[in-house]
């Protein structure tokens, strides 16, 4: 199948950047594993140590800080399940990696734009007995909504009440500044294939007081992570995050504009569109509208035919079109949380994706209920 024209769905996944690809192929035509001995293997090692000094100056740690894993639900997962905390606390709008990759999650509601209550999980540290028992975790920016934790706020508040604190910033660089020290967090996932890398290889970034165990035996990773090394995946993902380090301002400022662009015509075609979490501080990138009397599938459909690909919230599951667990946390009513799309824009978005976008919508968004 050839990709659609209008590819407004970088969240889900960005297209590949020439320059991962190239790496990948080259890497596939080496071959070697990194355990080998001989000159091929030592070849592959050099290919896995670069890609951790890319990916700790993507985000500013140390690169025997860096375990790489297989994606972000990985990363997510060994930093809640390694990090042996028996009990978790998370914002009520992470991921499913993260609201399901701890046996025991107290969820800690949002506002009604979406942004963590710090009063809530101060409550739930201080009723938790956190010290020592708990990890927090907190996503850096939101996959559907793009709105920006406060995740700073949060750390300090865990470390206070002597808990961990993790951030899944998986769909941060690129788009907002993404410092581990800056953030003041224990833990960090990443994840290549939302930055131009590509799907199935990330990153766990583990500053020095925590002491992750493996979620599997084996001895790969400094015994953290087991599993002979993705090393195309860890190629493409290098050079995805040299690219994105050297210019993500310029393109996030770049970003800024045609989502402004967008929005503005959204409101244009349908004042009682509405988008959520506008409110507050949102990644450049993404907007999520509802559109009140049309459901997202049926507008997902329309938007198909045209050939402009969006998503309706998360999509990084089933596929399959549910309420978003996300509005929902947001105080969104059932039908309301089922008529939301989001648009989201990367490195290959254009002025004429995002009108060609208003331009296949503006049918539907006269159908809407004003
Ligand atoms: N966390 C967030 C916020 C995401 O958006 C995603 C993917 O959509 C993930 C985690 C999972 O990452 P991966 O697809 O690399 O497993």
């Amino acid at each position: 199948m050839t990709r659609p024209v209008h590819y407004l769905d970088h969240n889900a996944t960005a297209p590949i950047r020439p320059e991962a690809a190239e790496a990948v192929m080259q890497a596939l035509r080496d071959g070697g594993n990194p355990s080998s001995v001989h000159a091929l293997g030592r070849r592959a090692r050099m290919v896995v140590e670069d890609a951790r000094e890319a990916v700790a100056a993507l985000v500013n740690a140390r690169p025997e800080q860096v375990i790489f894993t297989s994606g972000g639900t990985e990363a997510d997962a060994l930093a809640l399940r390694g990090c042996g905390r028996p009990r978790a606390v998370a914002s009520a709008v992470e991921h499913s990696a993260v609201l399901r990759g701890h046996p025991d999650v107290a969820v800690c509601p949002v506002t009604p734009d979406g942004v963590l209550d710090l009063a809530a999980l101060e409550t739930l540290l201080a009723e938790a007995q956190a010290d020592g028992q708990v990890v927090v975790s907190v996503m850096l920016a939101n996959n559907e909504t793009g709105v920006v934790q406060p995740v700073k706020e949060a750390a300090r508040l865990a470390h206070a009440h002597g808990a961990l604190v993790h951030c899944d910033a998986v769909q941060g660089p690129g788009r907002i500044f993404t410092d581990v020290h800056a953030l003041r967090v224990d833990l960090l996932s990443l994840s290549a294939h939302k930055i131009g890398g590509p799907p199935g290889v990330g990153a766990l970034v583990a500053t020095d007081p925590v002491a992750v165990q493996p979620l599997f035996a084996g001895g790969q990773e400094r015994g953290k992570r087991a599993g002979t090394e993705n090393v195309p995946g860890l190629a493409g993902f290098a050079a995805a995050a040299r690219v994105v380090a050297a210019g993500w301002r310029e393109e996030a400022a770049r970003l800024a504009t045609l989502r402004d662009r967008l929005e503005a015509g959204i409101r244009a075609r349908q004042p009682a569109a509405v988008i959520w979490g506008a409110g507050a501080a949102r990644l450049p990138n993404t907007t999520c509208v509802g559109l009140p009397g049309v459901t997202a599938q049926t507008q997902l459909m329309a938007l198909d035919l045209a050939g402009v690909a969006v998503s309706a919230g998360a999509a990084c599951s089933s596929g399959k079109v549910g309420p978003s667990h996300v509005l929902l946390a947001m105080g969104a009513g059932e039908a309301q949380a089922r008529e939301a799309i989001r648009v989201s824009l990367g490195w290959t978005t254009t002025e004429g994706d995002v009108d060609a976008f208003l331009a296949a919508w503006a049918p539907l968004a006269a159908r809407a209920a004003a």
